[in-house]
């Protein structure tokens, strides 16, 4: 009962499915529905209980609910109009600045919040390439996609270590998000996480060699996965995340990709949402200011545990390399 609790708690947050409806639109809906807006100056009426929402002040196709407030059963989240996403999630395809018209891609995808999300960003023109290697994950991709009315998602199970970023299908993609399997650590309200936790702690919690020995491997493949991220010859952008609040899977592995090659740097913070105060961490390799392109969302900031970066192209791909 205490871990229902505990994944119940905090905000709820509302993305707008903008294939399906403006902001506007949706505002109005909830509003129709005795859902009270307020403004963003009474941030302390979103009490648990209260049928009240406001937009969100750093992502302008958010909405936030109080805590507790029962979406499940709402008409419009059965009819793709929104989609419930964690606030920290929703930065992910923002920073990733998808192009209508142009293909994108979307890395690791399932289950395919945020290749949901890239394809309402772009407003439904330019294919979503989804790669995911995991069938069953890849098949609920299909699902939410299918419902949030995504209809040029085109999805792939494989690794995307093996895509060729020379395949002539993604020679127009210029953005790429990368969402790789991480340690979950920012997660500490979900509930699947929460019985993990659980598990452990009766079979004896895990030492402290293993979680380092697995943070090392799950940052090589991060690292891994984003070096071939920028090996496609097209893309302009990539936007990294993880849901870990640890800097082995976050800086150190934006630093060590800095240092491996020289056709990406980070984007500017006025690129990486500007306005969010939280930024990354200060680890060995980066300078201040690179760390200030940073994004980090933390529980206290009412989201999950989240990392962000944007990296842009600085250099055209060395033909003799490619
Ligand atoms: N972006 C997803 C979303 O927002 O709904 C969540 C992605 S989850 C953090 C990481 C995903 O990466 C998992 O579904 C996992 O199966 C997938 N994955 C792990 N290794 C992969 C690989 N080599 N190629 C493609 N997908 C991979």
């Amino acid at each position: 009962a205490e871990l229902l609790e505990a994944a119940d708690e905090g905000l709820r947050y509302v993305r707008v499915n903008l294939l399906c409806n403006t902001v506007d639109e949706a505002v109005k809906k909830f509003a129709n529905d005795g859902f009270e807006l307020v403004g963003a100056g009474e941030r302390q009426r979103l009490v648990r209980g209260a049928r009240v929402f406001m937009r969100d002040e750093h992502l302008r196709d958010l909405l936030v609910f109080a805590p507790g407030t029962e979406m499940h059963a709402h008409g419009m989240l059965a009819d793709g109009s929104v989609v419930v996403q964690d606030k920290a999630s929703c930065m992910a395809a923002h920073v990733a600045r998808p192009t209508a018209g142009t293909p994108a891609i979307d890395a690791c995808a399932a289950p395919g919040n945020k290749t949901s999300h890239l394809a309402s960003l772009m407003g439904g023109r330019g294919t979503v390439f989804a790669f995911d290697r995991d069938a069953r994950r890849l098949r609920t991709l299909v699902e939410m996609t299918g419902r949030a009315r995504c209809t040029t998602v085109q999805a792939q199970c494989m690794s995307f270590l093996d895509v060729d970023p020379l395949d002539p299908r993604y020679a127009q993609v210029d953005c790429l998000l990368l969402d790789p399997s991480c340690s979950g650590s920012g997660m500490a309200g979900r509930l699947d996480l929460l019985v993990d936790r659980y598990v452990e702690l009766r079979q004896g919690a895990r030492s402290k060699e293993d979680t380092r020995g697995r943070l090392a491997s799950l940052a090589q493949f991060q690292t891994d996965a984003l070096l071939h991220a920028m090996r496609f010859p097209g893309v302009q952008r990539i936007s990294y995340s993880t849901c870990s609040v640890h800097t082995e899977e976050n800086e150190e592995v934006v630093a060590a990709v800095l240092a491996a090659q020289d056709e990406f740097a980070l984007a500017p913070r006025q690129h990486v949402l500007p306005t969010w105060p939280r930024r990354g961490m200060l680890a060995a390799g980066l300078s201040e200011e690179q760390a200030d392109s940073l994004v980090r969302a933390m529980p206290e900031d009412g989201t999950n545990g989240f990392f962000v970066a944007g990296f842009v192209r600085v250099r055209q791909p060395d033909v003799e390399k490619t």
